[in-house]
């Protein structure tokens, strides 16, 4: 079983997650820490808990969720792992911090590519890597299925979906990931969405209206 923390970090109040299990090896999982004091209070957990991260891992390549990446990286020299498809978006952190508003402190360097790889690891725990593009081109969800916890970033939220406007979305391809590919992982699966309160598989599948208007036929999405 995995222990889960979060914290809603930076102006965009996006989770941050920590994923740590008896080993006291973690995961540090969209990294958005912004302020001097957000930066305390994961590095403060961490040390209080006697967590060692071992590796920052990101869902996608938006800035709000990128933020405290670097700093994560020098205080625990860990490596940082992202789908490939996403790198673009690295590499344009600053662009997207402009449009933002937000201050980018340093881009950093993607260590591991997940792009084909199917589970990553730390401690005793094996996350099974899902690819869901649509929010962006390598988005990726972590599921872990002894606690039936699905890590899903931007893909699905409480009620909404992610938006496929920004650079590399699109509409068919997110919906085409929720429904094929999150929707069968089971309606008792706890979702920890990128920004905003958890949800389960099965809530979603009732009361998503996104979701809803595709399963009763009202949307025709086209499907990928
Ligand atoms: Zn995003």
């Amino acid at each position: 079983m995995i222990k889960i923390a979060v914290f809603a970090f930076n102006p965009f109040q996006e989770n941050t997650y920590v994923l740590s299990d008896a080993t006291g090896e973690c995961i540090v999982l969209d990294a958005g820490n912004y302020s001097a004091a957000e930066d305390n209070a994961l590095v403060n957990y961490l040390n209080d808990k006697n967590l060692k991260p071992v590796m920052a891992v990101n869902t996608h390549g938006h800035v709000d969720h990128m933020l405290g990446v670097e700093q994560v990286k020098q205080t625990f020299g860990v490596p940082f792992a992202l789908h490939g498809d996403d790198a673009f978006l690295v590499a344009s952190a600053q662009q997207q911090g402009e449009m933002f508003g937000l201050r980018v402190r340093a881009i950093p360097s993607v260590e591991i590519d997940l792009k084909g790889q199917a589970e990553l690891t730390f401690g005793q725990t094996t996350l099974r890597i899902i690819h869901t593009p649509g929010h962006t081109p390598g988005h990726i969800c972590l599921f872990e299925p002894e606690s039936k916890a699905l890590f899903c970033g931007d893909t699905l939220f409480r009620e909404s979906i992610g938006r496929t406007d920004l650079p590399g979305g699109d509409y068919s391809w997110i919906m085409n990931s929720i429904l094929k590919k999150i929707v069968p992982l089971g309606d008792d699966v706890e979702l920890y969405p990128g920004h905003g309160a958890k949800s389960t598989i099965g809530h979603e599948v009732l009361y998503n209206p996104f979701i809803v208007e595709v399963l009763r036929g009202d949307v025709n999405y086209k499907e990928v």
